[in-house]
């Protein structure tokens, strides 16, 4: 497959622009194996870049014109570097574009522009954070052409501001740090409070392992409500507790949040605060034990979505129950909720029994057929 975009994403440069391109480099989508709404409460996330990715072919101009286009789109958006702002630029073209300012902003761009094409087999919109695959290619990209010299650190900050500043999502920094950090079959444990990442080893391909995606193919309903009703609870807790955020509570403050909140506040605490110690102890079974040993606390995640902070809708729930009862050795739903895709970690010999039963269950419930596929830990953005 990802021979095939590279060649690809060389022959649709080449057919629109009319020349080659200077070289192509790739950056991965990424799925989020445990710590969900532990972020912007500066807590732990344990994402990793998957095996789907996007590919950029550039080459360099003298005009200081920038020229993008997309293989899933057919505008060519034509601008000067100099002129890129969020009134400006909108829609795809934000993303690529947001790159270029970002970097001009930190005063990294020099006056040349670029044509750039487009490919990816990153789905758009499942949770797998498409949004930071674009931004990171286009990132390593200019990041050489322009000798910008920026670390792969520095660089998440600039899919970021891209993110925030030009296409106008207020999104965090996890996404681009696991599209950029990512290596193969290891996952990149961030810390959100200080963005101190450390790369570790999942074993899944040694140990017979592969993750299931399963994307429900619901739109997150209710999301942005629902989000922000969440966000306000834990500082509410937060405040109540007494501390800067819930990254500072932990499992011995339980009983004291209990006594002084409501339970709907109280329950939406104890899924912040249990679940970054999931995800610390994900850490520490992997390195002691390996991934066969993630297995309840993947599904304890989800028990707490579902149960204490109430993100999960019967699809997902339904996804991991099936998985599960067909040999998965955990599950849960991952991302934002309310939607979006559950994930499975699943023995090889065990991926189809699960992947048809799920797609049964889901039949038998007149529940929309799912979209069912498996991915491994990928290598973070490289030049190809
Ligand atoms: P996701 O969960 O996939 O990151 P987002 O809404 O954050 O969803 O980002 C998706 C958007 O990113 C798309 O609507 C599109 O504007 C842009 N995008 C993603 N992949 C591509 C691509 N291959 N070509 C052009 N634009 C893309
Ligand atoms: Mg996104």
């Amino acid at each position: 497959m990802t021979d095939v975009l590279k060649l690809k994403v060389a022959a649709g440069f080449e057919e629109l622009y009319g020349y080659q391109p200077l070289g192509i480099w790739s950056a991965p989508g990424r799925v989020n194996l445990i710590g969900e709404h532990t972020d912007y409460n500066e807590g732990f996330v344990f994402p990793f870049a998957i095996s789907r990715r996007t590919f950029a072919a550039v080459a360099l101009r003298t005009d200081g014109i920038a020229r993008v286009a997309s293989s899933f789109s057919s505008d060519v958006v034509e601008i000067p570097v100099a002129e890129i702002s969020r009134q400006t630029v909108s829609g795809w073209s934000a993303y690529p574009l947001g790159v270029a300012w970002a970097l001009k902003e930190l005063g990294k761009a020099n006056q040349t522009g670029f044509d750039l094409f487009i490919e990816s087999d990153v789905p758009v919109g499942a949770g797998l954070s498409s949004s930071a695959a674009i931004e990171c290619s286009v990132a390593v990209a200019l990041n050489e052409l322009w000798n910008a010299g920026l670390e792969l650190r520095d660089l998440a900050r600039v899919g970021q501001l891209a993110e925030n500043q030009i296409v106008g999502a207020p999104t965090g920094i996890m996404d681009q740090s696991a599209s950029l950090l990512g290596q193969l079959d290891h996952g990149v444990f961030l810390d959100c409070r200080d963005l101190s990442s450390q790369v570790i080893d999942l074993g899944f391909a040694r140990e017979g392992l592969e993750l299931l995606i399963i994307d429900t193919r619901v739109e997150h309903r209710h999301a942005d409500g629902g989000y922000a009703s969440r966000r306000a609870a834990c500082e509410a807790g937060a405040a109540a507790l007494g501390v800067r955020s819930l990254r500072d509570a932990s499992a011995a403050d339980l009983a004291r949040a209990q006594e002084l909140l409501d339970d709907v506040t109280f329950r939406r605490v104890r899924h912040v605060i249990t679940e970054n110690q999931r995800v610390l102890d994900t850490v520490a079974a992997l390195q002691a034990q390996g991934p066969r040993a993630i297995g309840e606390l993947l599904y304890q995640s989800h028990q707490s979505m579902r149960d204490d902070f109430e993100i999960s809708i019967d699809e997902l729930d339904t996804a991991v129950e099936t998985a599960l009862r067909h040999g998965a050795v955990g599950a849960r739903m991952t991302g934002g909720g309310f939607g979006g895709a559950a994930i499975a970690l699943c023995p090889i010999e065990k991926i189809s029994e699960i992947s048809r039963s799920v797609e049964a269950e889901f039949l038998a419930l007149g529940y929309a057929k799912p979209d069912i596929f498996v991915v491994s830990a990928a290598p973070g953005a490289h030049r190809e």
